[in-house]
């Protein structure tokens, strides 16, 4: 029985189609295809996009919604650690609304997936990670939701972290997370041996954080990419930011590409201003899953960001200086089946056959879309429209 018929609508640009939906998934593409009773939209000739792809942010402690805190933090990472942490306790941030904020944001820019870290420490133990866990089970019909496991406030230095940190991911956590071996751990061999160790044990894969810079960006990715090989990890490690790829001399980066490529590692850049980032064709071309995402938004650590990843792909584009039309497809190819690659989402596409993640923008042309950043007409989660015109259908009160 078809729940739903979208008329005239041009998968990625390309010619005119109807396209119906049937328990959530596309059941039939094509012209003038019958409705038999269905709920109808008019395409009106719109761009039909599979959902977007957050696959980095952290959903626990965006501020959107409260009241404006004035931002006086110093711009290193272990300061703006340390006053986050204190923060997040003198403001009273309740992880769950904030969460619920930051998804229904998501919704009405049409995101479909997201993967969330969420911190893990010896101030706030588990409380993130249940919060957020209960945001993921009350979106369970409109997102999905992935939660990462983050020692957001390091592991080795911070004694009791390790045994928190096993304890998120038997309730609940998809996902370990990691962060800077060595710049914020003092540890790589330790650290990263927790961290496999708890991959393994708890049949989960990796998402790291790797902010360190040139050479010592280089030293720990050769650890990770050990450890990776060692334990038959392909396809299940994630190393997020990745700024020294975009550091370190011409040749040797690539190099480093395709021994990424070969243990199956996969690269998120968010195309971050102020930093080297990873260079986006070079990689793609070496045949990494490459992904991306919000990162932290409008939170202590820096108070922009809206969740749209269309946008993102926009700025991961105009960060890595593309500008022919079929570059800038592939900044957006990132943003939808990179996202989707990397957080391994099965079915995702625009076959029939796939589930009906869908979304709807006006434009000309994919690279127009990304250029223009059009309202999103309609988004379509599982076969259910979960947002129109540019708002979501769900609250978040
Ligand atoms: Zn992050």
């Amino acid at each position: 029985m078809t729940d739903l018929v979208i008329r005239n609508v041009r998968p990625l640009g390309k010619a005119a189609t109807d396209i119906a939906v049937a328990g959530g998934r596309i059941a039939a593409m094509g012209t003038n295809l019958p409705a038999n009773g269905a709920l109808v939209e008019d395409g009106g000739g719109a761009l039909l996009l599979p959902g977007l792809i957050e696959a980095h942010t952290h959903l626990d402690k965006t501020l959107l919604g409260m009241d404006w805190v004035e931002n006086v933090v110093a711009s290193d990472i272990r300061s703006k650690i340390d006053n986050e942490r204190e923060m997040k306790g003198v403001l009273g941030l309740d992880p769950a609304l904030q969460s619920a904020r930051q998804v229904v944001m998501s919704i009405a820019r049409g995101t479909t997936a997201i993967r969330s870290h969420v911190d893990i420490d010896t101030t706030y133990g588990l409380a993130g990670l249940e919060d957020v866990a209960a945001t993921r089970e009350r979106y369970a019909d409109v997102i999905d939701l992935q939660i990462v496991a983050f020692p957001q406030s390091g592991m080795m230095i911070r004694k009791g972290t390790v045994e928190l940190m096993d304890e998120a991911l038997r309730q609940g956590a998809d996902i370990v997370g990691g962060l800077d071996p060595c710049a914020i751990d003092f540890d790589p061999k330790g650290h990263l041996d927790v961290v496999f160790d708890l991959a393994v044990r708890h049949g989960k894969p990796i998402d790291i954080h790797l902010h360190e810079p040139g050479e010592l960006g280089l030293f720990t990715f050769g650890m990770i990419l050990e450890r990776t090989r060692a334990h038959g990890l392909a396809g299940k490690v994630t190393v997020s930011h990745a700024f020294s790829l975009g550091m370190n001399d011409y040749l040797r980066v690539g190099r480093l590409l395709d021994e990424i490529a070969g243990a199956g590692v996969m690269l998120m850049s968010t195309g971050p201003a102020g930093v080297s980032v990873p260079p986006l064709i070079r990689a793609l071309d070496a045949g990494i899953a490459f992904c991306s995402g919000t990162d932290g938004m409008r939170d202590l650590w820096n108070p922009y960001g809206n969740a749209d990843m269309l946008q993102r792909a926009q700025i991961l584009a105009d960060r890595n200086n593309l500008s022919r039309d079929t570059e800038v497809e592939r900044a957006l190819d990132v943003c939808t089946f990179g996202g989707a690659a990397v957080m391994g989402l099965p079915d995702y596409g625009l076959e029939v056959g796939d589930f009906a993640d869908l979304v709807l923008v006006e434009g000309r042309t994919l690279t127009e879309a990304v250029v223009t950043l059009p309202q999103r007409k309609l988004v379509v989660k599982r076969g259910r429209v979960v947002a129109r015109d540019g708002e979501a259908l769900v609250e978040a009160a």
